[in-house]
């Protein structure tokens, strides 16, 4: 079936009880066993698996075409349980230009042992010279986050599995209906449900999708109910939802994304727009291959440096200045101020997540907001 049609269908009948259309909520922690013992179903306690979690997971794993879906209470959560598949004295690489909170994760699983080098990913023969013998995992975030960089995933897929190492493919960005990474031969796919899954700004998850056969799997299943960041089910029946508007939500956003930075590559406050759509983006032959659009998120740097950046954005009046990407309404950051002084972003970089208000009025606010 079409991702379309799996959006809205999987793992999503009508009630076999009362026939509702719409799925319940199932707040139970826990299920009642009968007199011997047994269970009415699949599900005993509600951090090990429940009926909403379970919807979710089927609904995730078809969408990404994986064998098996995991959710969790936060993006950064099912990134951690990726890191979880590694341990001691093992090395993972990660790209230089990646979601700082990831970068942050892997700083602190340096304190039990796991060693991470960052890399620029935009050239993927890099990591020929920075394998190590030890070296388990290839976590790839693809746009990336906040400069757009990308990553050709074949490419990476064929260097890791010749050094013996698993690929992870942050796909927050690209979303399945974009870009398959386990089709390309990725390990893991992993998401930030908050982001395009969820759609609407209302709830915080995260995802992680396995390919088939995968031999971390059960583990990860494992680890999911012991380490216990799983998201509530009134959470997971959101996301599903958001889930059946997915594939209409990110083609529009993706279509007045690429609006968007044709008009900023045409304007002379624009010093430079990262939008893997533009012809002259470094990575725009990749993206063009790996992906079947371009996103809705774009980042740019205004001539004038930090102050003109955030003149930029104290100026919009439709955007809503705030963190987070993904959802209906359009946002803007001053990405440097977000991240710190440790930040390698640059001091002049705005990063805008476009959602789906017309066109007009977005170009509109966009060019009275540089007009100074
Ligand atoms: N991955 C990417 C690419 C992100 O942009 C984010 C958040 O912005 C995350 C992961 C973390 O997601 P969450 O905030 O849901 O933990």
């Amino acid at each position: 079936m079409h991702i379309e049609t799996l959006a809205i269908h999987a793992a999503n009948p009508p009630d076999p009880v009362t026939g509702a259309a719409a799925p319940g909520i199932h707040l139970a922690t826990t299920f009642a066993r009968g007199e011997g013992g047994e269970l009415a179903g699949d599900f005993s306690y509600s951090r090990a698996a429940n009926p909403n979690r379970a919807a979710l997971e089927a609904a995730l794993a078809a969408l990404e075409g994986g064998a098996a879906a995991f959710a969790y209470a936060s993006g950064i959560a099912a990134i951690a349980a990726v890191l979880q598949t590694v341990g001691p004295g093992d090395h993972v690489i990660a790209p230089l230009d990646i979601y700082h909170g990831t970068r942050t994760l892997l700083k602190e699983f340096s304190r039990s042992g796991v060693r991470a080098s960052f890399l620029d990913l935009g050239d993927p023969e890099t990591l020929k010279a920075a394998l190590l013998p030890e070296t388990r995992l290839i976590f790839v975030e693809t746009p990336s986050n906040p400069a757009l960089q990308i990553t050709d995933i074949v490419r990476v897929v064929e260097i890791a599995s010749a050094a013996g190492a698993r690929v992870a493919v942050d796909n927050t960005w690209a979303t399945p209906v974009l870009q398959r990474p386990l089709e390309l031969g990725a390990d893991y796919a992993l998401h930030s449900s908050t982001k395009y899954f969820g759609g609407h700004s209302d709830v915080v998850g995260g995802a992680l999708v396995c390919r088939e056969g995968d031999a971390t799997a059960a583990r990860i299943r494992e680890l999911q109910w012991t380490m216990g960041a799983v998201p509530s089910p009134f959470d997971c029946w959101l996301i599903r939802r958001g889930l059946m508007t997915l594939p209409l939500r990110v083609r529009q956003q993706s279509a007045n994304a690429g609006a968007v930075a044709a008009f900023l590559a045409g304007h002379d406050r624009v010093a430079r727009v990262f939008y893997p759509g533009l012809a002259d983006h470094p990575g725009h032959a990749t993206a063009a291959r790996q992906m079947a659009g371009f996103g809705g998120m774009l980042s740019f740097r205004v001539k004038g440096g930090e102050p003109a950046a955030a003149a930029v954005v104290a100026r919009v009046r439709l955007f809503t200045r705030a963190t987070s990407l993904g959802g209906v309404e359009s946002l803007i950051e001053h990405r440097y101020r977000a991240e710190g002084p440790d930040t390698p972003t640059s001091p002049d970089l705005i990063r805008l997540s476009i959602g789906l208000e017309h066109i007009e009025d977005l170009l509109d606010d966009l060019g009275a907001a540089l007009s100074f």
